[in-house]
């Protein structure tokens, strides 16, 4: 447990917490970071026991548990953290597209399609992280040309894959949210390049990565002062050879008891197979996730990338008809 103290704090301050923490055997040690001295606790303190003995004292701003996002007490006069733009709280968000930017005369009329239907983002990659170096790897500079057409001609908002911090300029050019591809979850300068930027950044579950190490790479992301962190489960790793993953709903209670960010499901890697996505879609709705990101193409077969986990337009537009009807039923607004 690390108990932040203010810029501002005094001596005094620091020995208060220091005997406070030594009062409850947590072997009190101090060092400097970022301009401001840190108490790092050694012994065995719950979350809600560290809150109750510390954040009472007036020159603590924070208290981080190392396995969990940080607990933040907002400070009287500290600019507040800027909200999430695009993943407010309370509002379902769905994301369609490609899994890779493909022709424009393609991508636009698919764009105009899914805007109609509901989706409020495109997606598509452009810097396409692939399992083997043969495989296609993404349109990159004219892919991104294209999602600026998108952009400007639609009115979607575009998410797009950054896979390295070199890419991150070009990328957010156009992006509105960055994605943090599943191969990428744990690259911390990314991350920490990420942490820079005052912009939604998409993190996807590694697909062998537990819910404490997922929240541990968003943790990068904030402590570098970009809080605006959507988590994205993508399916993980199992036995099961029904399924390309196995697509693990229990993350969005399991996220929500321990973390604020907002959670979003994509079926389409989760299961990797098209027949699945509509249902896993309603489920993801009714288990309360706060959005949905779909690969769709005007013809799955023929996706240069993940052709077996596409759906057509009209299954897209038959999801959101079925969207909309849980949403309505459960009291959630669409964004
Ligand atoms: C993608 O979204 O197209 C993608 C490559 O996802 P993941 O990183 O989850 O495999
Ligand atoms: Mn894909």
């Amino acid at each position: 447990m690390l108990v932040i103290l203010t810029r501002t704090c005094s001596e005094n301050d620091l020995q208060r917490v220091i005997h406070i923490a030594e009062k409850h055997r947590l072997n009190p040690g101090t060092f400097e970071s970022g301009g401001r001295t840190v108490v790092a606790l050694e012994g065995d303190i719950s979350l809600a026991d560290a809150k109750e003995a510390f954040l009472h004292i007036p020159a603590v701003e924070q208290i981080i548990p190392l396995d969990r996002p940080r607990i933040s007490k907002p400070q009287p006069g500290t600019p507040a953290q800027p909200e999430n733009p695009i993943f407010t709280k309370g509002t379902f968000t769905v994301i369609a597209g490609p899994c890779s930017v493909e022709s424009e005369d393609l991508m636009l009329p698919l764009a105009r399609r899914l805007r109609a239907a509901g989706a409020t983002l495109f997606r598509g990659g452009v810097f396409k992280p692939r399992t083997s170096p043969y495989s296609f790897q993404g349109l990159q500079e004219s892919g991104l040309q294209t999602l600026t057409r998108i952009r400007s001609e639609t009115g979607l908002k575009i998410i797009t894959e950054a896979m390295s911090h070199e890419h991150l300029d070009q990328v957010c050019q156009v992006a509105d949210v960055i994605q943090i591809g599943s191969r990428n979850m744990q690259n911390t300068p990314l991350l920490n390049a990420v942490g820079e930027l005052e912009k939604p950044v998409m993190l996807k579950r590694g697909m062998a990565s537990t819910v404490k190490e997922w929240l541990l790479a968003a943790e990068y992301i904030a402590s570098g002062g970009n809080e605006q962190i959507v988590l994205c489960e993508r399916g993980v790793r199992t036995f099961a050879d029904h399924s390309r993953f196995t697509l693990d709903l229990s993350v969005v209670p399991a996220i929500q008891a321990s973390s604020g960010f907002p959670v979003v499901i994509d079926p389409s890697h989760g299961t990797g197979k098209r027949q699945f996505v509509p249902s896993m879609s309603r489920a993801a709705i009714a288990a309360g996730a706060d959005g949905l990101m779909i690969e769709v193409h005007p013809a799955p077969d023929d996706s240069i990338s993940d052709a077996e986990q596409a759906i057509e337009p009209e299954q897209f537009e038959s999801i959101m008809k079925d969207i909309g009807k849980l949403a309505e039923a459960l009291g959630i607004r669409l964004n």
